[in-house]
């Protein structure tokens, strides 16, 4: 038996963003289970998208927080947080309306997120089609970066470091002893013993919920991207969103291509699915040429699936559930990617001192069996 202080489930960017975060507040003993490789669950197959331009405040202070750290993790585990910006692209006099709103909200939080003309938005990116666009919001600290680049760069940080980090281990069982003081955790690799057990395993969080008796009511529904060629007739930088096409979402990555994706069509159920279909490329081709044409010609590289982990108000899971020591951070459907670092900083203060100034509460797993469900926060994709 393998005695742990604090045992992670899952090393996507929650899971391995809340170990650096334990190992940066001193505590030493920290494991991270994981069934296949860094990011081989939802994390390596995300759009890349870190955005503030959220609806709801919590969301919109967890983000500027969160934009804080993706800097300081930049230069600390090397990659780059590139700061491009998001352009919401608004096509109705509605959509303006919404979006002022929650600029004004934005702005009063400190993300200084702006209301752009056309003509302005061109200014960013010529090769938009901005025939019917009316306005675009923007904010210029939200940004992209590299999920590969991420988890490569915490991998090496816990080598160096007192993290340990078990690929090729799944968790298959979960036995609490000693009226659930010490959680023995099963794997393909050993078993382990630890008194902190946190469940960051996205898709799969209901899954280890079972191996305690538990209920988390998290769903996995597929969401599918795809990457171009690389595209030779400029550069698209920010990140280009138009709800108006299917509620898409593009950028170029650092060597050229075009990576983003669409939204799943509601009537699709949720899955375990990871297979890519026709039916999206073909969509998602109509939608990236129509809002930047020149992409017309250029070729789909590589497709993929993974999942949106979703709570049933589609906000994340955060916090100690149902057992002493026991936490959850899941369900981020859309958005749990560039909440990773902010995330980890808050739960790995709530594991060490029991409290942190974060808007945790508005995301204690309790509040879903309390029926105090919140507003989805603004999804896309
Ligand atoms: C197509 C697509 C585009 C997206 N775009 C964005 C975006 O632009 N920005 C954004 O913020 N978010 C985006 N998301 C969402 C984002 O990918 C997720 O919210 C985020 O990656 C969740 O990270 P995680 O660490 O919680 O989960 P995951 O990355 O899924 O990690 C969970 C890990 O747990 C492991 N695991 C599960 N069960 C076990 C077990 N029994 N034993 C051991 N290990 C186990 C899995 O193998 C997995 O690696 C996108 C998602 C998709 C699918």
């Amino acid at each position: 038996m393998i005695k742990r202080d604090v045992v992670i489930i899952g090393a996507g960017s929650t899971g391995l963003a809340i170990a650096y975060y334990l190992s940066k507040q001193g505590v030493k003993d920290v494991t991270v289970l994981e069934k296949g490789y860094v990011g081989s669950g939802s994390t390596g197959r995300c759009g890349t998208g870190i955005r503030a331009q959220f609806a709801d405040e919590p969301t919109i202070k967890m983000m500027k927080r969160s934009e804080e750290n993706w800097n300081k993790l930049g230069e600390e585990i090397g990659f780059d947080f590139r700061q491009t910006g998001y352009l919401y692209l608004l096509y109705t006099e509605e959509e303006i309306e919404q979006y002022r709103k929650m600029k004004k909200l934005q702005n009063s939080l400190g993300v200084p997120t702006e209301i752009l003309s056309p003509a302005e938005a061109e200014e960013l990116c010529n090769l938009i089609d901005t025939s019917e666009v009316k306005a675009a919001s923007y904010n210029p600290e939200d940004g992209k970066a590299h999920p590969f680049e991420v988890t490569t760069g915490f991998k090496k940080y816990f080598q160096e470091g007192e993290v340990e980090l078990k690929e090729q281990t799944e968790v298959n069982g979960i036995k609490l002893e000693n009226g659930e003081k010490w959680k023995i955790v099963k794997t393909t690799g050993g078993n382990y013993r630890t008194k902190v057990l946190v469940n960051a395993a996205g898709g799969w969080a209901r899954n280890i919920g079972e191996m305690m008796g538990l209920d988390i009511p998290v769903t996995p529904y597929r969401h599918q991207a795809i990457i171009t060629e690389p595209f030779k007739p400029g550069r698209v930088e920010p990140m280009i969103i138009s709800m108006r096409h299917e509620d898409a979402y593009l950028t170029q990555t650092e060597r050229g291509g075009i990576i983003g994706g669409i939204g799943t069509p509601e009537d699709e159920p949720p899955t375990y699915e990871m297979r890519e279909t026709l039916s999206f490329e073909e969509r998602v081709s109509k939608a990236f040429s129509s809002i930047v044409p020149s992409l017309k010609h250029t070729r789909i590289l590589r497709h993929w699936a993974g999942y949106y982990a979703m709570s049933p108000d589609g906000n994340p899971m955060l916090g100690e559930y149902k057992i002493p020591d026991h936490y959850l951070a899941v369900g981020f459907s859309g958005h749990g990617y560039m909440m990773a670092p902010i995330v980890g900083e808050g739960l790995a203060r709530l594991i060490v001192d029991r409290k942190t100034e974060l808007p945790f509460d508005y995301y204690d797993p309790g509040r879903i069996d309390k029926g105090e469900l919140r507003e989805s926060a603004l999804q896309m994709g």
